[in-house]
């Protein structure tokens, strides 16, 4: 059984095709620059590589070249002889709480959502409707982000504003990483051997975008992020929690507008904010050259999760373990030895030996004597959604 898993970006196609029976990635690879005079399509294979650079107007063209480089492979004699297709779709809205078979209603509801995720909705609906044009008879199946927060409950998800906010527009938290959040869930528990349904962890998915959330018997109870990816978390680029009059006071005393604070908000704070910088490979090494705001932009990102953590705890009672994953999560080892530091009282002891390296498998970084497991999970969101595609058809 192959499964091929698409994630659309505006200008971009990511794909991964798995073997479904031994969860193995048979080729991954990317379509970049769709819609420019130069595209770039690459495919990578065991240790091979297959490359174009022509011009790729729309996400179609796009697929037809995938296909030209899989056949070229000699992986897979045509693409739509996979027997499923799996797409990322950011935004589900309160409508999806599990994955579906993509048919024309629910690329109608995808569409309706389109105003809480205006970025990348439309983008995720590009790929699934080039993706059944080329694979008619292929079933597609939609997974969204937002589904493993579905059992957020009400106290949790709801902001204190006037209810019509929630029943006229929709506004709550819906959180979003969700895929990599359960991914990551689920493995602690089979390494753990906790039965999934019984583990209560927190979870750190810190990369660029970066969220955590509180899973209570295997499922969120909360979660960082909110209406839309701004909440929580100091990001690359995006400031996280603020106290939303900030909004107003610069309105008022800067005369900007609502275009200019939501770019400074989403494009120009965060790590980038307080230094110039959003790679934390970067920041680090600013910061080791002595770079105050470098070492700043670091305190405060590791001083947020610090308080989640405490946040989380305080939600979840047990903690059975805590896993760090994401670019950052997996490989940035100061990051969580800030962010577990002088939790002790919550059980939290890191081993500064362990910690000292990057995941390429799940690590223990935890001291003996713990009583929270510290995990680091490398995630794989695409694996999670063939995994959840198998499961549909
Ligand atoms: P995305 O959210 O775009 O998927 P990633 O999960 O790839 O992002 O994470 C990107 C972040 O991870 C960047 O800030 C990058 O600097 C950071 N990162 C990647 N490798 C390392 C590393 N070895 N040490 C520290 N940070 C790293």
């Amino acid at each position: 059984m192959k499964i091929l898993v698409l994630n659309s970006g505006s200008s971009s196609i990511k794909f991964q095709l798995f073997n479904a029976k031994t969860n193995e990635s048979l080729v991954a690879g990317i379509i970049e620059q769709i819609g420019e005079k130069l595209s770039h399509a690459k495919i990578k294979y065991g240790d091979k590589e297959l490359e174009r650079n022509i011009a790729i107007p729309n996400h179609k063209e796009g697929l037809e070249i995938m296909n030209s480089l899989l056949i070229e492979s000699k992986i897979i004699k045509d693409l739509c002889e996979v027997d499923g297709i799996g797409h990322r779709v950011v935004h589900g809205g309160e409508e999806f709480s599990k994955p579906v078979i993509i048919n024309e209603n629910v690329i109608k509801q995808i569409e309706k959502l389109i105003p809480l995720a205006p970025l990348h909705n439309p983008a995720n609906l590009e790929g699934i409707k080039s993706s059944i044009e080329h694979c008619p008879n292929v079933p597609q199946v939609a997974v969204f982000d937002t589904a493993f927060h579905s059992s957020i409950p009400p106290h949790a998800y709801m902001y204190a504003l006037p209810y019509e906010t929630y029943e006229k527009d929709g506004v709550r938290r819906y959180g979003f990483h969700g895929t990599s959040h359960h991914f990551i869930a689920k493995e602690a528990a089979k390494y753990l051997n906790i039965d999934e349904d019984k583990l209560n962890a927190i979870t750190l998915h810190l990369g660029n975008g970066a969220s955590m959330s509180a899973v209570k018997n295997g499922r969120s109870i909360d979660t960082s992020m909110g209406l839309t990816p701004l909440e929580g978390l100091i990001m690359g680029t995006r400031c996280g929690d603020i106290d939303p009059a900030i909004i107003f006071y610069l309105a008022r005393v800067e005369g900007l507008s609502i275009d200019e604070l939501d770019s400074m908000l989403n494009k120009k704070s965060g790590l980038k904010g307080i230094c110039g910088n959003n790679d934390m490979r970067e920041v680090g090494e600013m910061a080791k050259n002595g770079d105050e705001k470098a070492k700043l932009a670091l305190e405060m990102f590791s001083y947020r999760i610090k308080k989640y953590i405490g946040s989380y705890s305080a939600v979840l009672g047990r903690v059975d373990c805590l896993i760090f994953t994401g670019g950052i999560g997996e490989n940035d080892i100061d990051v969580r030895k800030n962010s577990c530091s002088g939790l002790e009282n919550l059980g939290i002891s890191l081993d500064l030996e362990a910690n000292n390296q990057r995941a390429k498998e799940i690590l223990e970084i935890n001291k003996k004597e713990s009583r929270v497991k510290v995990l680091v999970i490398p995630t794989n969101e695409e694996l999670e959604i063939a995994l959840q595609v198998k499961s549909m058809i």
